[in-house]
């Protein structure tokens, strides 16, 4: 039986997302329309903030929250090294300096204790990754940023809908940043938001996401229409129209896109915990998590085969397994131009020798799931040493 690849994730477009988008192209509004002013109203009551600035990608929304927070040359910002490269490359935008604090072996969150140790009289601000979509320890880290000064800064491209403690993803930290990449939660085609309660960060998130250019219109009305100032060097990250409105009618299913995501992963978990030779990573009882990835780890000393055996035999069946993510601070770009590698954190680095993500995304069938969990029972089994005996 030939059975299709099943990838680790993808997005579900269905016939309102399609019609939103034509009666944009019918309209007068490419970009810069209401399409962006209505999905910018309706992300930030989604998550409960008060401003919200649609940008082009995750990574520009990222880059926009070091410019907001004054991220200048020569200034740190602490980051951890599970997660995608762009959290750490947003700090070198600006001439920033990463500093890479370890993760918590059970959840691959970042380590508060471990932020606090990296702070330097040069330290700005911290950014923590709700890795897989669930959130990071807020509190805590909320406590060490007002007590050294910080800005806290979110990056909330997995967890949009998450929360923690009760409160959504988005209103927990000083900015807070979303994507809409065809495999986060609702896609835009590209897209990003960052979002904050802050009147000043927001003004100049909306002045950097439009050349730096200054929008008071007051100041153009009394000067004349044409009038304009440009106050800040900032770039073109504007997000269409067409692209908001394939956003917003997303938005309309997220919540129902997370139900099916916590469903899958409750299979899962309800297989897997059980399973010899794998752990799926933990879930703290204070979160409600969004599982934007399902990652699973191999528990090596189990097992008579390495990650990267389990994986080819995975991919082999047809099972679209990936790896979130290689750690920031082992890419050839950081070591070479910040100097770090190995050792720098060592449970990040061995986590990264155990993880594998698993399907996970709302059109997932049942019977797809129900595959997923056989082929990896047939793979770990296989390679288990308490079955090899
Ligand atoms: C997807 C992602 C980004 C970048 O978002 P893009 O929209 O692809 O630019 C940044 N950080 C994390 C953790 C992500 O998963």
């Amino acid at each position: 039986m030939k059975r299709n690849f099943i990838p680790y994730g993808k997005q579900f477009v269905d016939k309102a997302d399609i019609m939103a988008v034509v009666e944009v192209l019918r309209g007068d509004w490419l970009t810069t329309g209401p399409m962006v002013e209505t999905f910018e109203r309706e992300i930030s009551e989604y998550v409960g903030v008060k401003h919200a600035i649609a940008v082009s990608s995750g990574t520009a929304a990222l880059h926009t929250a070091m410019f907001a927070a004054g991220i200048e040359p020569g200034d740190e910002v602490i980051v951890p090294p599970i997660t995608f490269a762009a959290t750490a490359n947003a700090v070198v935008y600006m001439g920033g300096i990463p500093l890479f604090a370890d993760v918590q072996p059970d959840t691959l969150l970042i380590d508060p204790e471990l932020v606090e140790s990296k702070i330097t009289p040069h330290t700005r601000a911290i950014i923590a990754v709700d890795y897989a979509g669930h959130p990071a320890d807020y509190d805590e880290l909320r406590r060490i940023a007002d007590e050294y000064g910080l800005l806290l800064i979110s990056d909330a491209c997995h967890s949009l809908g998450a929360e923690y403690k009760g409160k959504k993803c988005g209103c927990l930290a000083d900015i807070t940043v979303f994507s809409f990449h065809p495999v986060k939660h609702i896609t835009a085609g590209e897209g990003g938001m960052a979002v904050t309660n802050d009147d000043k960060l927001a003004e100049r998130a909306r002045r950097f996401r439009n050349h730096g250019i200054d929008s008071d219109f007051h100041k153009r009305a009394s000067q004349g229409s044409w009038y304009y100032e440009m106050v800040d060097l900032g770039y073109n990250y504007r997000l269409t129209d067409i692209q908001c409105a394939l956003g917003r009618s997303q938005l309309h299913k997220l919540d129902s896109f997370i139900a099916n995501r916590r469903m899958i992963a409750k299979i899962y978990n309800r297989e897997f915990l059980e399973l010899e030779g794998i752990s799926p990573l933990n879930v703290k009882s204070s979160v409600r998590h969004a599982y934007h990835l399902y990652v699973i780890q191999l528990n090596l000393d189990e097992l008579d085969a390495d990650r990267g055996q389990i994986f080819t035999e995975l991919r082999e069946a047809g099972i679209g397994v990936n790896v979130h993510y290689i750690p920031v601070h082992l890419h050839p770009y950081y070591r070479n131009r910040f100097r770090t590698g190995y050792g720098l954190c060592p449970a990040a680095e061995a986590a990264y020798e155990r993880i594998i993500s698993l399907p996970i995304f709302p059109s997932l069938t049942l019977k797809d799931i129900e595959f997923v969990i056989e082929q990896m029972r047939k793979v770990v089994r296989k390679h288990s040493a308490v079955f090899a005996l």
